[in-house]
């Protein structure tokens, strides 16, 4: 026996149907006897679901938030050496940039805040180094 993930084109319905084998569910195809129990529709066809692929892909996902954790750690670090070692300007990142740059004073301290794309660029063409970092929320586990 083999179970199929099936899929009607029609009303994207999805079901599962056993078979006695791949060349049954061929069969039955070509008879047009598979027919969706929701629109009585014959567009119906195999996904690729089958059920080797879903214990593979299965693994993926667990592999996938051990990676995903993994990387919100070294994210989460990344953040804390910049709020330890950088000031926070929020959304003021562009102005405060710019005043650090065209004022001869240096800071102390680096900057980190929010900014638009945009701003990034504009201050990359003004000759202004910055650093785009993927950033985890605080409230989010
Ligand atoms: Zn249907």
């Amino acid at each position: 026996m083999i179970k199929y993930k099936l899929l009607c084109n029609d009303c994207e319905l999805k079901f599962d149907s056993w078979f006695s084998s791949s060349s049954e569910y061929e069969k039955l195809k070509k008879k047009k006897l598979l027919i969706c129990h929701n629109c009585n529709s014959e567009k119906v066809e195999k996904t690729l679901m089958a059920p080797q692929l879903i214990s593979k892909s299965k693994n993926d996902e667990k592999f996938d938030t051990q990676k995903y954790k993994k990387i919100k750690k070294t994210i989460k670090n990344y953040q804390k050496f910049i709020k330890d070692n950088f000031k926070y300007v929020g959304d003021n990142f562009a102005y405060e940039a710019r005043s650090i740059h065209y004022n001869s004073k240096k800071p102390t301290k680096g900057i980190y805040g929010k900014a638009s794309l945009k701003d990034v660029k504009e201050l990359k063409e003004e000759g202004i180094d910055t650093q785009l970092i993927p950033w985890v929320d605080e409230k989010e586990n």
